[in-house]
């Protein structure tokens, strides 16, 4: 069995060598944590935002969308919290000079503990068999009390560094419990120093005296500042909600693990905006429905969980974090935040205008409140990828590389191969995919062996391909073959349309959702 680590790196050479991610400007040696989305990546990631958009605006009459630009008016960013607290927590390593996140190290050195007891808990259920009772093990048995007692020591006094903003009550946990530089293996650490993730850049020239703007870290911003300008235009009453998908930048500090951090990347977030008082009713139906989207897609129930923030951001009154288990652990790809009035309130204190709405059910005015999902679309691709990439061995010993991607998802819906390149076969093959390609991404491929055409398909997920054959010039049938199990079957050419719609098509999906 190959380890995680291995599994991740024959992913990221597969995203290469295949056309879905690439690394930016890479002849120039590219560029730390900004990456290019390649042929098929690009179909893949407009799937997703496509499936994710409709789930928003399609599904729910009272979910309205936006595009706002990524320059907004510098006082924005003052008034969100931002300039003043969009920071990490950051430390370097003096003997490897490679630097860290003081919170992430110390979120790793939990997960360790973690580990461990896992690792008693599997052992002894191994032995124990159908007899074993986890609850009781865990509250007897020695090395797991001992491995808890010191977990939940480093989380109360994390919990409290971050609450306190204490810089070097991080920094003394770090050296307490031993942390060490997994490049220099030594614990020759700086002190914790606060570190703001904006970009920024100047509008205008210097002689009329530029201003500094920034490059926006999160989309929300964009949504708040119009939600009074799509509720009266649209109409719109409360709860209403506005969705947008767009660029975000933030200058990580540690920028590894792929496209899972990367500096420029995609958000899709929704606003949803609700009376006072209602807000934790609208935080459980959205974490809900969330979850809902994300089992939706196939890629196994058990790989999701909810993971309540240990430190709540100075906007929001709960918060939770929806992970999925990437070879590298349990990850955040999307959170949903109860950010309360903060963000509006704020707005309306820095612009001096009035944004309050009102309520013609109650006859009163008000700041509504703000439940927000915000996902990340890259993390979500990585996820998707994560998850599809299947290594098999088949009867007879030969290995194919699968992407079990959704179908819905898939960048190729149907790859169309006449089994030879004369006789009239690749007009035929022309001419299926001239009626086919108005619904569906499909591709045309006569090169090679017709094993090696599925090989090639597999390795990008399509779901389907149509063999054109002597046969189909005298019958009008062609083999379709399935992706996952490889099964073929002989049909009538008229019958594409409905077996390939009936596979791919997102209503499958968004059936799952509501
Ligand atoms: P993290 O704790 O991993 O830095 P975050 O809590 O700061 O993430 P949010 O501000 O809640 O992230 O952003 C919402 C979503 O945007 C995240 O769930 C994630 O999917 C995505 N995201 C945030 N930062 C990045 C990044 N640097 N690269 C890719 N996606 C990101």
């Amino acid at each position: 069995m190959a380890s995680q680590e291995e599994v991740f790196k024959k992913l990221v050479s597969h995203c290469k060598e295949y056309g879905f991610v690439f690394p930016s400007s890479e002849i120039y040696d590219g560029l730390g944590a900004v990456y290019d989305y390649g042929q098929n990546g690009v179909e893949l990631k407009n799937n997703i935002k496509k499936y994710w958009w409709d789930s928003m605006v399609l599904l729910n009459e009272n979910v309205a969308g936006i595009d706002a630009a990524i320059f907004m008016h510098p006082t924005t960013w003052k008034a969100s919290g931002h300039v003043d607290a969009f920071n990490d927590p950051l430390i370097d390593n003096k003997d490897s000079k490679k630097r860290y996140r003081a919170d992430v190290l110390i979120e790793e050195l939990l997960a360790k503990y973690d580990e461990k007891i896992q690792k008693e808990v599997d052992k002894a259920a191994k032995r124990f068999g159908e007899s074993f009772d986890e609850a009781v093990f865990r509250s007897t048995n020695q090395r797991v009390l001992e491995n808890q007692s010191r977990r939940d020591e480093i989380h109360a006094r994390f919990v409290k560094a971050l609450n306190e903003s204490d810089l070097a009550g991080l920094k003394a946990i770090i050296e307490d419990y031993e942390v060490v530089c997994p490049i220099s293996g030594t614990k020759n650490w700086t002190d914790v120093r606060q570190f703001n993730l904006m970009f920024s850049t100047e509008m205008g020239s210097t002689s009329e005296g530029a201003m500094k703007i920034y490059l926006r870290p999160e989309t929300a911003q964009g949504i708040f500042v119009n939600y009074l300008n799509v509720q009266k235009t649209g109409r719109m009453k409360i709860p209403f909600g506005i969705a947008q998908i767009g660029k975000a930048f933030r200058n990580e500090i540690v920028a590894r693990q792929f496209i899972f951090r990367m500096r420029e990347f995609e958000q899709m977030e929704m606003q949803f905006f609700v009376r006072p008082g209602e807000e934790m009713q609208w935080f459980e139906f959205w974490k809900d429905r969330r979850l809902k989207w994300h089992k939706a897609l196939g890629l196994g129930d058990h790989k999701y969980r909810f993971h309540d923030h240990e430190k709540l951001a100075h906007y929001a009154n709960a918060a939770t974090d929806i992970e999925f288990e990437l070879p590298f652990g349990f990850k955040e790809v999307e959170g949903i935040h109860s950010r309360t009035d903060f963000d509006l309130g704020s707005h309306e204190k820095y612009s001096g205008k009035n944004i309050k709405y009102f309520d013609p059910e109650l006859n009163q005015s008000y700041t509504p409140y703000v439940v927000e999902t915000s996902i990340g679309l890259d993390r979500t691709f990585l996820s998707i990828m994560a998850a599809a990439y299947t290594e098999e061995t088949l009867e007879g010993g030969d290995r194919r590389v699968v992407l079990k991607l959704p179908p819905a998802l898939a960048p190729v819906k149907a790859a169309v191969l006449p089994l030879v390149k004369k006789d009239g076969l690749p007009e035929k093959a022309r001419e299926i995919i001239d009626n086919l390609k108005f619904d569906f991404k499909c591709v045309y491929d006569e090169k090679d062996s017709i094993g090696k055409r599925y090989r090639r398909q597999d390795a990008i997920g399509t779901p389907f391909c149509i063999t054109v054959d002597h046969q189909t010039i005298e019958d009008n049938t062609v083999t379709l073959r399935f992706r996952d199990n490889m099964q073929q079957e002989r049909l009538p050419i008229d019958n594409l349309y409905s077996i390939i719609d009936g596979h791919t098509s997102m209503k499958q999906l968004f059936k799952k959702l509501l």
